[in-house]
């Protein structure tokens, strides 16, 4: 952000990160879209952390995870796909306005792994940052970065191949679209017994988040859990 635009900002009243409408506090969403949207949490599958209707008891998992088990250790995602949180991250990814980003992460924040060692995004290619100007990913790991005290390293992982966009693709056409798109940073560190924190804005199947953390186990870490806004579940469309 340009230090006119942060002027600019502070100058306006606080809106809604939702619909816009003016609210009493930064980050606050106006009732409506806040009770719209659906915060999720346990009880959920013990691999993917797709949440459950009910609890199903330790260690049960869902049937995607049962037929596909996932490499990544759970998918902890902060609201539903919806209307509201796909306003957000759309507001994110064409404005790269701070105050969305900051409004992600404090909704993310209470997900945050025990142990968590470093936050990483999820890349994007360096042509889709060269028009964008920033990787959202990036900006909401700074922001969890912040209230955690955990270290981010927003270049520890490159997007070396441009992906094709993945919906509509099966498992096994995902899976393939995105093999070897991922690489860690040429003279990155062991990252030998670490919980990596894999940070993005909208989840939707796990095939980006599979092949992130073949990369960051061939690298050396022990666990990698995703932390994103917002979850696509079921048959949620998508656009
Ligand atoms: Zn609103
Ligand atoms: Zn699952």
């Amino acid at each position: 952000m340009t230090p006119f635009a942060r002027l600019a900002d502070l100058a306006l009243p606080p809106r809604c990160p939702g619909c816009g409408e003016i609210t009493q506090h930064d980050h606050r969403f106006c009732t409506r879209c806040w009770s719209s949207l659906r915060f999720l949490g346990p009880p959920w599958c013990a691999l993917c952390h797709a949440p459950f209707e009910y609890d199903r008891g330790e260690g049960a998992a869902c049937g995607e995870c049962m037929a596909n088990p996932p490499v990544h250790s759970g998918v902890r995602a902060a609201v539903a796909y919806g209307e509201v949180a796909r306003a957000v991250a759309l507001k994110l990814k064409y404005s790269g306005r701070l105050a969305c980003a900051e409004t992600m992460a404090g909704a993310m924040a209470r997900l945050m792994p025990e142990g968590a060692d470093l936050l990483v995004p999820v890349p994007l290619h360096r042509w889709r940052i060269w028009r964008r100007g920033f990787n959202q990913a990036a900006l909401i790991a700074k922001s969890l970065s912040k209230m955690h005290d955990v270290p981010v390293d927003a270049e520890l992982l490159r997007r070396v191949k441009a992906t094709p966009v993945l919906r509509g693709l099966g498992h096994n056409g995902r899976a393939k679209a995105v093999a070897g798109a991922f690489a860690l940073r040429g003279d990155a560190e062991s990252l030998r017994g670490k919980t990596i924190v894999l940070v993005d804005d909208v989840h939707t199947s796990g095939a980006t988040a599979n092949a992130c953390t073949r990369v960051l186990k061939r690298g050396g870490a022990e666990k990698v859990v995703l932390l994103c806004w917002a979850r696509v579940l079921g048959d949620a469309p998508l656009d």
